[in-house]
């Protein structure tokens, strides 16, 4: 019900079910021994998430229980039980679904609670493990909260953000569903480092709290509460799709015109009431921070020392990129604290990297100005635009308007 981070790099963005499945099978297949201890990770992420790692029988489906920021994701594949009776058959083929914390962990708790009440046993030793089950629920049901929100964030984030909050006296809020233990809502500051597997300093810890603290209790202008919302993420749409899709909308409602060619950002920004901080962390792998939603007043921080940010080009790119968060990647509580950076959920940055490509140069502006496809008149085409030379060599490709060919002169290969 907690923990969001995988053991290991995914760049995929697939529901936790075909992730799992892909990671397992590449560190298995290796004879690399770094990937044998990858193997041992992944294994035991396997058996705290998948159904079937508890299943003596194997014929339960594959599925997956995965956090995701307020959400639990479900997700399964069709892998058929190696040695199911005839005619038996899982019938339902690979998928995931998204759903609050509460209608999850209700429906799973009730069970649980049922089982262990009312199983029938027909001898001492069915008598003895179901006694066994009862206390472990049991104890499960005394589990200190601090212990589910370590699986979220791991111990060492969890103790600098103990100590931050101490200093700045700032509330832990959370919320619990009922006496299950797990949390529905979590704490905004944990929510931030939720898929976090990189070191990350106590220095930059504090910053980011100190950001957090900074935008709490404000409220958001009217202008951009009509444009937020929470899409629903559709199992056929690509999350590239889905991002260019809110850009065009967006661009829409904001009145820019769908050939107008250099989006002044920080000008939009400020319009929405988003405030934007500079910032140098310790790190440079985070490019950028976004807060907003119920309680807080919208905010981005850009992180000086990635080198996405070096340039205008590329900070112009953050700003768009966390724009889409702070309109889209809301919790069921309303609100945001995202953390852009490798161990994000990488649909939710494929999404917000397109989001940011299409808003900051729109197909259609950018198809009336292509006339010729060579470095010069590309980097040009760049420089009106306001995006970095490859970036935009890149989003030229994925929507069409140049081919593979084209693509590889231009990246000068
Ligand atoms: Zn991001």
């Amino acid at each position: 019900m907690h923990e969001q981070g995988y053991a290991w790099s995914d760049k995929s963005g697939e529901p936790a079910a075909a992730a799992t499945f892909v990671a397992l099978e590449r560190a298995i297949a290796s004879s690399d021994p770094h990937h044998l201890a990858l193997y041992k990770r992944t294994q035991d992420w396997w058996r705290r998430h998948s159904l079937r790692a508890a299943d003596a029988s194997a014929l339960y489906p594959d599925v997956y229980f995965r956090r995701m920021a307020d959400d639990i994701e479900i997700s399964w594949l069709d892998r058929q039980p190696s040695f199911a009776p005839d005619g038996f058959l899982l019938a339902l083929r690979p998928g995931y679904a998204l759903l609050p914390v509460r209608a999850v962990a209700e429906p799973l708790w009730q069970f649980l609670d049922w089982a262990t009440t009312t199983a029938i046993t027909q001898s001492e030793a069915d008598t003895s493990r179901v006694a066994l089950l009862r206390s472990d629920f049991l104890k499960l049901r005394r589990t200190p909260v601090s212990e589910l929100e370590v699986r979220h964030v791991g111990t060492s984030i969890q103790s600098m953000l103990t100590d931050a909050r101490r200093d700045m006296a700032l509330e832990h809020e959370l919320n619990l569903v009922d006496d299950i233990p797990a949390i529905e809502h979590l704490d905004a500051a944990v929510l931030m480092f939720g898929g976090i597997n990189v070191a990350i300093e106590e220095c930059d810890v504090n910053r980011l709290v100190q950001f957090l603290h900074r935008y709490r209790g404000g409220i958001e202008k009217g202008v951009l509460h009509e444009i937020t919302g929470n899409p629903e993420v559709e199992l056929w749409c690509p999350p590239y799709e889905e991002g260019y899709r809110l850009a065009e909308e967006v661009r829409d409602e904001l009145g820019i015109p769908a050939n107008q060619l250099f989006v002044d950002i920080q000008h939009i920004l400020d319009c929405l009431g988003i405030a934007i901080e500079d910032v140098e962390l310790a790190t440079d792998s985070v490019r950028g921070v976004a807060v907003a939603g119920s309680g807080f007043s919208p905010a981005i921080m850009v992180n000086t020392k990635s080198a996405f940010n070096a340039n205008t080009a590329g900070r112009r790119f953050t700003l768009a990129h966390e724009l889409c968060h702070i309109l889209f990647d809301r919790t069921h509580a309303r609100k945001i604290s995202h953390v852009s950076g490798p161990w994000a959920p990488a649909r939710t940055e494929k999404r917000a990297n397109a989001f940011a490509a299409m808003f900051l140069a729109s197909n259609a502006s950018l198809a009336k100005r292509l006339d010729g496809v060579d470095q010069v008149k590309i980097a040009q085409l760049a420089k009106e635009a306001g995006i970095g030379y490859s970036a935009l060599v890149e989003h030229l490709y994925n929507v069409d308007l140049i081919g593979d060919n084209e693509r590889e002169r231009l990246r000068g290969l």
